[in-house]
């Protein structure tokens, strides 16, 4: 079991229906404004993580997502890489890394990574997290780490596709 790339372990994300705002406003016929709270969320702004059904862990990646073809760069961490999810993928840009970061339920994260030897560390500007810094070790085709939801220290771990 890891912890769930979609929620990050919150069991909980923002709502998709009203992008988070809790309300959905829609003009009338008579050009006004009507607001109304959102239906699917009933207002709270997140709902339950559908990936993990709420409990923020899953299994580890299946072999179907591990077996998806794609072309394997020279760079020792170019390319993309992926836990039950969530995934990351790493553009070599100099000597740094350009970083897009993606969940199953849509959304898209940029940020940037630097790498010294074994050590990775990631910059990520997320519209729903917030800006997060992330550690993780790469040995061969594993990146993993521990990432830190809501105080609590939670093992992460990546594999490349
Ligand atoms: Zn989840
Ligand atoms: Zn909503």
């Amino acid at each position: 079991m890891g912890v769930c790339g979609s929620c990050w372990g919150s069991g909980r994300i923002q709502c998709s229906s009203c992008s988070g705002r809790g309300y959905i406003s829609r003009l009338t016929f008579d050009g006004e404004m009507d607001t109304s709270p959102c239906a699917v969320c009933g207002g709270r702004r997140e709902v339950r993580c559908s990936f993990c059904g709420g409990s923020g862990q899953v299994q580890t990646p299946s072999t179907e997502q591990r077996s998806r073809p794609r072309r394997r760069s020279s760079d020792p961490l170019e390319g993309r890489w992926s836990m039950a999810g969530g995934w990351y993928e790493f553009y070599r840009e100099g000597d740094e890394y350009r970083v897009v970061a993606g969940g199953p339920t849509g959304f898209t994260d940029e940020g940037s990574a630097t790498r010294d030897g074994n050590l990775v560390r990631l910059h990520i500007r997320s519209t729903f997290l917030g800006n997060y810094t992330l550690e993780l070790q790469l040995s061969g085709n594993t990146l993993q780490g521990t990432i830190n939801v809501m105080g609590m220290p939670v093992p992460a771990v990546f594999q490349r596709e």
